[in-house]
């Protein structure tokens, strides 16, 4: 028999597939990014206004690979989470996300009430000021 764990092997497989088919996406979006990037960097600007224009979609590149880059470290600690048994329990009071939840945002690691819960927060720090960099680990 499966092993005992806070979702059962069949859903933990159903999300597996979920996150494995995202990373795929986003891997391959990344590398199309990248390969578009090098063939744009082998050019050469004969006008400085094309060279401008390039240095500015060279930046919109560089943050959507930010991007990217982000999305894909957090499907793959989605992952990792399937692998050591803490997939779908929230990272801040460990209770079980729910499955809603988890269908929308697999990468989630804290469930409804805890991510309400510090929104609310980030809301009212942000109305305070820039908030000191102490309390929440991330
Ligand atoms: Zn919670």
């Amino acid at each position: 028999m499966a092993k005992e764990g806070p979702m059962d092997q069949e859903k933990l497989l159903y999300f597996r597939g979920l996150l494995e088919g995202r990373l795929h996406a986003l891997l391959e979006e990344a590398e199309k990014t990248v390969s578009g990037m090098g063939q744009e960097a082998e050019g050469d600007f004969p006008d400085p206004n094309d060279r401008a224009s390039f240095e500015s979609d060279r930046n919109f590149v560089l943050r959507i690979r930010d991007r990217e880059r982000k999305l894909i470290a957090k499907v793959k600690e989605a992952l990792a989470r399937i692998d050591d048994g803490t997939f779908g329990i929230c990272e801040t009071c460990g209770k079980p996300i729910s499955e809603k939840r988890l269908m929308a945002r697999p990468v989630t690691t804290e469930c409804i009430d805890c991510k309400t819960e510090a929104e609310k927060k980030e809301r009212l720090a942000r109305m305070r000021g820039p908030r000191p960099r102490s309390g929440f680990p991330s």
